[in-house]
């Protein structure tokens, strides 16, 4: 099968550049994995910096002054980026999410957005350009986003309350900024805008409500996330996860809700919209912990230097960079994409309760920092 290895070592996470097999097949833009579950969602995380330190994600203890982060040369390059993102469609990406780390820090962000705009999407359609931010500087960048071509956002807010918000971002950063950051994005029609609320039982779950209150009336989808067992720095314990079903309880007492169809094929959350007449704005819940989602799940990931993640939950990667940087053709590099999706065969969430914590010796699996979420 196969007839070029390139052998990569690197210092953070497994990876090893992927077998580029010896019939090299053009991609169909249908390719399915062991589960026979099609690729559509490619999320690229551009940088594993950030300016919060959000205790589920980088805890300050652990991302402190003396953390490396990843040198510059190590990223892929926007070109890189874009030629590989290009492979991805090519087998039925659809749908491109840049994330992080906090994407917006990357400089020069919005020439990526520009670049990835101008691909051409399957069957001729525009390809689907997001991106998920924490908003801290979003209200400076959104106008010239949307002007480079990216489609929608996704803000991560997960309080309204200032003193709260600070404490959750553990960056003193005030609530007000990420406010202004999501009308802006509005005004400059990135709609419509998601929300996205991590929450965590005992630390942010009053702030249900007065999230609810805040975003009910606007066209915002406002999605609450169960707290997860991502990485392995965030000291994840079960009683701290609040179950989407107790959430949309919380919600149900005040405001009367009406369930909404899924709006896309491998979509995560769940959806109500409010059942009082002419009133705008949706709710939506994601249960990675308490409702498995993985039979449908289409989400390939790229880190920031080049490693294909086929699970959010994953502790090995696939290092196309090293092909990227190898001299690998474009078809050698499709082909061997293709044959890790095909050989996918990733369900984290639905073996959760019989596997947890279990990452093979020597291993650990990937931070949501790194991999983007
Ligand atoms: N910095 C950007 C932001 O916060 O939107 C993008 C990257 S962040 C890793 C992507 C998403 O992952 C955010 O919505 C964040 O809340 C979510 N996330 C990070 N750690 C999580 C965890 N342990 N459980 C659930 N969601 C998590
Ligand atoms: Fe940064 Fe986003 Fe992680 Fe918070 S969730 S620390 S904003 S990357
Ligand atoms: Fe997809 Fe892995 Fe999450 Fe399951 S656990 S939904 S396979 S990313």
């Amino acid at each position: 099968m196969t007839e070029k290895v390139i052998a990569v070592a690197d210092h953070r996470y497994r990876a090893s550049a992927p077998l580029i097999p010896a019939r090299l097949i053009a991609p169909t833009g249908e390719l399915l994995d062991s589960l026979h579950r099609p690729l559509r969602d490619l999320r690229i995380s551009v940088t594993d910096r950030c300016n919060f330190r959000c205790s589920y994600c980088m805890p300050r203890d652990v991302f402190d002054r003396d953390y490396t982060f990843l040198p510059h040369s190590s990223l892929l390059t926007f070109e890189e980026i874009v030629r590989v993102a290009s492979l991805f469609v090519a087998h039925g990406v659809r749908k491109i999410r840049l994330t992080g780390g906090e994407p917006l820090l990357r400089r020069d962000l919005e020439r990526l957005v520009a670049m990835l705009a101008a691909l051409p999407g399957a069957d001729g359609e525009r390809l689907d350009l997001t991106l998920t931010t924490n908003g801290s500087i979003l209200e400076r960048k959104a106008a010239a986003l949307k002007a480079a071509g990216l489609g929608r956002v996704t803000v991560s807010l997960d309080a309204v309350d200032d003193a709260i918000f600070r404490r959750m971002n553990d960056a003193d950063f005030p609530v007000a900024d990420v406010l202004r950051g999501i009308d802006a994005a509005e005004r400059a029609g990135l709609g419509p805008i998601k929300v996205n609320m991590v929450v965590k039982r005992g630390t942010n779950d009053e702030q249900i409500l007065p999230m609810a209150r805040h975003f009910r009336g606007r066209d915002v989808a406002l999605r609450f996330i169960e707290y997860m067992d991502v990485g392995a720095t965030n000291g994840w314990r079960m009683d701290e996860v609040l179950p989407s079903a107790e959430v949309v309880e919380r919600i149900a007492k005040e405001f009367a809700l009406a369930p909404l169809p899924p709006s896309a094929p491998g979509e995560t959350a769940e959806r109500w919209r409010y059942a009082e007449a002419g009133v705008a704005g949706e709710i939506g819940t994601i249960s990675s912990v308490t409702k498995a989602f993985c039979s449908d799940c289409n989400r390939a990931r790229l880190s920031t230097e080049g490693k294909l993640f086929l699970c959010l939950f994953a502790s090995r990667g696939h290092d196309l960079r090293a092909l990227v940087r190898g001299g690998a053709s474009d078809a050698e590099i499709a082909a061997a994409i293709g044959l890790v999706w095909q050989q996918r065969g990733d369900r984290y969430s639905e073996l959760r309760s019989a596997v947890h914590a279990a990452a093979p010796a020597g291993e650990r699996r990937v931070e949501m920092h790194y991999i983007g979420g």
